[in-house]
């Protein structure tokens, strides 16, 4: 992933200068020791064209809901209204995997060029509209700004062109056996990547020939309503792609939906499990993208400098609103206290605040519902004998915010070494040998992702072979591309996106 690098420097012999988040003001920006902070960068947002409310997007139409109820999307940093979003019922969800069974009778026999030719479109108006999308996505959600331009909306124009690519070449993709779409594919996602879920699950769908119910995150609902627009302008037909919005109830009715031939779910592993069970027996396909808790490896060998941008990056990224976060850092005894000694310095010059200053490195958090898990877990990591470290950061008086943390003594049975807290909150624990490293690294319910960070080649691989993760990073960290498949072991769940191995989930073979 393009880790947009830090706006600040991690010398390592400057002293730690706490900067505010948000609002830094233009008088005299020299605080007390001769530093110079940043002037406001923020991203404009006079070219947004939001609505004050949005209905459901069923059968190519935006269409209110039967209930005719609404919720408010707000803004997380500011925790203003953004806009009123239409809250699906069941009718309205029935109504929606109706559409999409009539659309699939005819998209499925298209000829996959011509469904190619749609997701080209959509990935090109993805790039021409990809300030309005970044802004959009950062205001509804709290990411930097820099990570939704650099990052998600990139990586989601990257996923329609590449399964644009596969459209009309899927024969070789299934070579030996025919291969058919599957049907309706109700599709369920969260709120720390919500343009990039809905990429990642409808471009391999539509490829393939399904056509989507898709039911993004309460929170973050917007880019998936400017989505649903885009369908409109690419003249995509009718109930190829249908976005009900509104709670946990809707994404319920929806995986349960008799039309639905395959569903597939991204969140937490409690929801998963119940998606799981709700369809045992139903012969409905299914894939998981469920948490993570991933191990962290670096050795005393590694490129210091770098492991710790590459250890800042794996888990204050999103706010470490990542499925795949390096949240638990496994450092080789001999040169931990160096390296903890450069990573906190690294931490100090995080700049916490606005998500539109272009100089933002940590974001809101995504709800004051996630403040709240956060900071519960946080608690019981001091009650449990953890040492926490924060660097001073003046936090915004308004909206949901959590200063990069990390904890040492730290020991494997707290509840912040093993539960996913998904924010800023790093747990460090320390390794003697490869062998140490591997045990600690697979001591964990989940297998989504990990990292390895040492200069030894035959280590890597050494160290890759055993550690029980779908994706393991070496020398780097968070690196995505839509032709590599995505997807856990164990408590993270089955199934893959991306690649070829993605585009399996969506089809019947033999
Ligand atoms: P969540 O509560 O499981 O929600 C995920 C989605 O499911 C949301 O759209 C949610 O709707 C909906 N939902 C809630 N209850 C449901 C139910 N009973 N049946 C069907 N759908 C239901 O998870 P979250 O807190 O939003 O997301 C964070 C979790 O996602 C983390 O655990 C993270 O690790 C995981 N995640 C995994 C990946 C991956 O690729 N493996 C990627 C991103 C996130 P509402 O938002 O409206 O409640
Ligand atoms: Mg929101």
């Amino acid at each position: 992933m393009a880790t947009s690098p830090p706006t600040t420097s991690a010398t390592p012999d400057a002293a730690p200068a706490p900067r505010p988040g948000g609002g830094h003001g233009a008088e005299d920006r020299r605080p007390a020791g001769g530093r110079f902070t940043y002037a406001p960068a923020p991203e404009a947002t006079d070219h947004l064209r939001l609505r004050d409310r949005y209905e459901l997007f069923i059968d190519g139409q935006f269409r209110p809901p039967a209930a005719g109820e609404h919720r408010l999307s707000i803004n997380p940093a500011t925790e203003e209204p953004l806009a009123e979003v239409a809250e699906a019922g069941p009718e309205d969800v029935e109504r929606a995997v109706a559409a999409a069974a009539r659309a699939f009778r005819s998209w499925s026999r298209l000829p996959g060029g011509r469904r190619g030719r749609y997701l080209f479109r959509l990935a090109r108006l993805i790039q021409e509209r990809q300030r309005e999308l970044a802004v959009v996505e950062s205001l509804d959600g709290g990411k930097p700004i820099r990570e939704s331009r650099d990052v998600d909306i990139p990586l989601v124009a990257q996923h329609f062109f590449y399964h644009a690519g596969w459209a009309d070449k899927l024969d070789h993709a299934f070579p030996g056996a025919p291969w058919r779409p599957l049907g309706v594919c109700g599709q369920v996602i969260p709120w720390n990547f919500p343009l990039m879920m809905l990429a990642w699950k409808i471009a391999p769908a539509l490829a393939t020939g399904n056509t989507v119910v898709l039911k993004p995150a309460e929170t973050t609902p917007l880019t998936a309503l400017l989505f649903a627009e885009l369908c409109q302008q690419a003249g995509l037909p009718d109930g190829v792609v249908n976005v009900v919005t509104g709670g946990g109830p809707v994404g319920a009715q929806l995986v349960r939906a008799p039309g639905v031939a395959k569903v597939a779910f991204t969140g937490s592993t409690a929801v998963g499990k119940e998606i799981q069970r709700a369809l045992a027996g139903s012969g409905k396909r299914l894939s998981l993208e469920l948490g993570g808790k991933a191990a962290h490896v670096v050795f005393d060998d590694a490129p210091m400098d770098q492991a710790v941008e590459g250890v800042i990056n794996g888990i204050y990224f999103n706010q470490g609103h990542v499925c795949c976060a390096g949240s638990r850092l496994l450092l080789q005894e001999s040169m931990a206290e160096p390296f903890l000694r450069r990573l906190t310095r690294r931490m100090a010059r995080l700049r916490v605040g606005d998500p539109l200053d272009k100089n933002t490195d940590v974001g809101a958090i995504n709800s004051r519902e996630q403040l709240g898990r956060i900071t519960e877990l946080v608690a019981s990591g001091v009650a449990q004998g953890a040492r926490l470290y924060q660097p001073p950061c003046e936090l915004p008086s308004r909206g949901f915010w959590f200063p990069p943390s990390l904890f040492t003594d730290v020991a494997p049975s707290h509840r912040i070494a093993r539960e996913e807290i998904f924010g800023p909150v790093l747990a460090v624990l320390t390794f003697r040998t490869p062998a140490e490293a591997v045990e600690r690294a697979n001591n964990t319910r989940y297998g989504l992702s990990a990292g390895v960070w040492t200069q030894s080649g035959a280590r890597i691989l050494w160290m890759s072979q055993r550690m029980r993760a779908g994706v393991v990073w070496a020398n780097t960290y968070n690196q995505f591309d839509a032709a590599a498949p995505f997807g856990g072991f164990r408590e993270s769940g089955f199934g893959r996106e991306g690649g070829v191995q993605g585009l399996a989930a969506y089809v019947e073979r033999g």
